[in-house]
């Protein structure tokens, strides 16, 4: 049987347009559109970015008529957070949001001595399929907009400065669910708003944003046009395409090769390293033979291996690699001089960043419905 892939997302009602969803010089616009002077874009701008501000009563430099208007129009209220759930003693701290519509997302900080992490969703579920991730069972909901995602940075943040932190997000990996590269426009411009110096965006160095795609071709060509200088994370999972077909469905568009030069070729145009993503599947994609043949794909390029023990998802007949085979598999890529190291499992007690929990969720509203 053909396996469904969903790349255009359901119509459904749009989220309320933000400021974070608008270049500085059409938030000036939107802001003249609405009888004020432009410098009041830059003022929200600033509580926006710089203060983490959600609450309109410290806006104090916008006069209290005004204020509440402009706060309406360009400051919506976007996400609440339904639940949070911390692990590693407080360090990685989960938050699963509903959306304007009802839609579930989640976003995970994780905080390390030298960094903060956030690790964000692009859309309501995942039209990708990949029979290994929780996000993928369910199916596309719907595309976030470029504020939804940029408030999970903005809303990360916000928890430190409350938490007597300091309030600054030094990483971003598109990570959490959904496909970024099948919400294209939405997620250059997150990433454009995230990585603007305030108070226009966020200010986060463009080399500290990760792109993870399952390796959509043609969007792999635009984003290394786009001039920035983000990393690009590749899900390869498999170095052939027989069960790279069967894992990331997607492959049976794009394979293996044409996902590997296009990843080469953004290595060239933006001379960051790429880094390949492979969930070790016991049994499955952890064989010898297929490390071998995997460092041989690799060897020589601007690359660097991400292996992460598969958390498995719930009912799911895979689990993760003996430590011994995930040994050995490191051993083979390093051996062929490819960079490698195994990513930490962070979060695993709260189900990673892996759509499991707003998976549960909507499973537990499917049983008591
Ligand atoms: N759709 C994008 C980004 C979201 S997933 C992508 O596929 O890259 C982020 C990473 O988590 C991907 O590498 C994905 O393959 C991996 N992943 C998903 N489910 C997983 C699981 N159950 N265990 C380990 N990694 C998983």
């Amino acid at each position: 049987m053909p396996v469904q892939l969903t790349f255009a997302a359901p119509r459904r009602a749009k989220p309320p347009r933000h400021l974070a969803d608008l270049t500085a010089a059409e938030r000036r616009d939107a802001v003249v559109a609405l009888g004020e002077r432009p410098f009041r874009a830059d003022q929200l701008s600033r509580h926006y970015f710089q203060r983490l501000e959600d609450d309109p009563a410290a806006m104090t430099d916008l006069p209290a008529a005004v204020r509440d208007r402009l706060v309406a129009e360009l400051l919506p209220p976007l996400l609440t957070p339904v639940r949070e759930l911390s692990c590693d003693d407080g360090m990685t701290r989960k938050t699963l949001w509903k959306a304007f519509d009802g839609t579930f997302i989640e976003s995970v900080l994780m905080r390390y001595p030298d960094r903060v992490t956030m690790c964000v969703s692009s859309q309501a579920g995942c039209g990708m399929n990949c029979p290994f991730c929780a996000t993928g069972q369910a199916g596309l909901t719907r595309n976030l907009s470029a504020a939804e995602i940029v408030e999970q940075v903005v809303a990360g943040a916000r928890a430190l400065m409350r938490a007597g932190l300091r309030p600054r997000v030094s990483n971003v990996v598109f990570m959490g669910m959904g496909e970024p590269l099948a919400n294209y426009t939405a997620v250059i411009g997150a990433v454009r708003r995230i990585v603007e110096p305030g108070p226009a965006g966020l200010g986060i160095s463009q080399r500290s944003v990760t792109v993870s795609t399952v390796g959509l071709v043609p969007a792999i060509e635009r984003l290394a046009a786009e001039g920035l200088q983000v990393r690009l994370a590749v899900s390869l999972h498999a170095p052939d395409d027989d069960l790279r077909d069967e894992l990331v469905p997607v492959n049976t568009r794009w394979k293996v090769g044409e996902v590997l030069e296009a990843a080469w070729a953004f290595a060239r145009t933006t001379t960051r390293r790429v880094s390949i993503e492979y969930a070790l599947i016991r049994d499955i994609n952890d064989q010898a033979w297929r490390a071998d043949l995997l460092g041989r794909l690799l060897k020589g390029h601007l690359v660097h291996v991400n292996l992460i023990p598969l958390n498995p998802t719930p009912g799911s007949k895979w689990t993760a690699s003996r430590p011994a085979d995930e040994r050995e598999f490191a051993r083979r890529l390093a051996a062929y001089g490819v960079p490698v190291t195994v990513r930490d499992t962070r979060g695993r007690e709260i189900d990673g960043a892996c759509g499991q929990l707003a998976a549960a969720t909507t499973r537990t509203n499917a049983t008591t419905s």
